[in-house]
């Protein structure tokens, strides 16, 4: 029975662009260019949600699976997609969610997508990427002193519109598959792979490890996008009919459309975790007061300490960690 030891959750870049699209005025000038990379971080997602359906039908495995893991290697990080890791050899997977017209060329290291209008993007070679995670596992697993085993990777396209075409003699062609054959492919590589290298504690082990080492990104998006820190809207948005900013009153925050009156304790829970990931994963009080539109320092103080975040200085300058997940 193969076991999910990292459920996939939607990325914090996804949640990110959420965010940020959720406080950002509709005509604003830069709002289309973060809508974009929302759309096409949202099908990232898709394709990968669609892998893991397509991975729930292996029978008869043992593999631990590990979505979206992001380690540290060498002062950067390399993300994975999935990884399976079993006692006879480890499996990263790589999620192409792309529909069209898809050509990928190793002559010229890349990757060609021609949508049903004619548009066509251009990417590079999958497969240089999934070599390239490849190693960085390996010596990932060298650094933390876990012996080497076998492993494998594969480039598997997601979406049911989209038809592949790979250059002749690519030397990684067996790699690159559509979902509808994963499963086939890992039985296929599972007959490769039969002696054992790691015990079950070992394994279990390893899977600690990665999932300690995970490091979910924060990229500073406002900067990216050029958009100021003032444009963002701020208060606690009502989750029943979105008017903002909700008020705070008796410890309870309280919609004022009249036609709502939704009132709730933990309204602001939602608010700062928009801030933590607009603003990155650290407030202080004063911040805190300004976003949630509190003006009493006591009561947010006392909404920091009821959250029991972990914190570092004193005064109006201490600040508080914002957990991303
Ligand atoms: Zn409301």
């Amino acid at each position: 029975m193969n076991v999910i030891k990292k459920p996939r959750k939607p990325s914090i870049k996804l949640r990110q662009l959420e965010a940020i699209l959720r406080r950002l005025n509709t005509n604003h000038p830069r709002r289309k260019d973060v809508e974009e990379d929302f759309f096409k971080a949202r099908a990232g997602y898709k394709g990968e949600q669609q892998l893991d359906y397509d991975l729930s039908f292996l029978r008869d495995h043992e593999f631990l699976i590990l979505s979206d893991l992001r380690l540290p290697h060498q002062d950067k990080y390399f993300q994975l997609d999935s990884l399976l890791i079993s006692p006879t050899f480890f499996l990263h997977i790589d999620a192409k969610h792309l529909s069209g017209k898809i050509d990928i060329d190793h002559n010229l290291g890349q990757m060609k997508r021609t949508k049903s209008n004619n548009v066509e993007d251009a990417y590079s070679d999958p497969t240089l990427q999934i070599k390239r995670h490849e190693l960085q596992l390996r010596e990932w697993m060298q650094v933390n002193k876990h012996p080497l085993l076998p492993f494998e990777s594969l480039v598997v396209f997601t979406h049911p519109n989209a038809y592949v075409k790979i250059s002749d003699g690519h030397p990684h062609m067996r790699r690159i598959i559509k979902n509808s054959l994963v499963t086939e492919k890992i039985n296929e590589l599972q007959k490769k792979f039969h002696h054992a290298l790691f015990s079950k504690k070992e394994l279990q082990r390893i899977s600690r490890q990665l999932i300690k080492q995970h490091t979910p990104p924060w990229e500073d998006l406002l900067s990216k996008y050029r958009i100021n820190t003032d444009d963002i809207l701020t208060g606690v948005i009502c989750p029943e009919c979105r008017v903002t900013p909700m008020i705070r009153m008796h410890s309870k925050w309280l919609c004022h459309n009249t036609s709502c009156n939704f009132s709730n304790r933990k309204c602001h829970l939602a608010a700062l975790t928009d801030y933590a990931l607009i603003f990155g994963p650290s407030i202080t009080n004063p911040q805190l007061r300004k976003f949630l539109h509190i003006p009493s320092v006591y009561t947010a103080n006392r909404i920091l300490t009821s959250l029991k975040y972990l914190y570092a200085g004193e005064g109006p300058h201490r600040v508080y960690h914002l957990p991303l997940e």
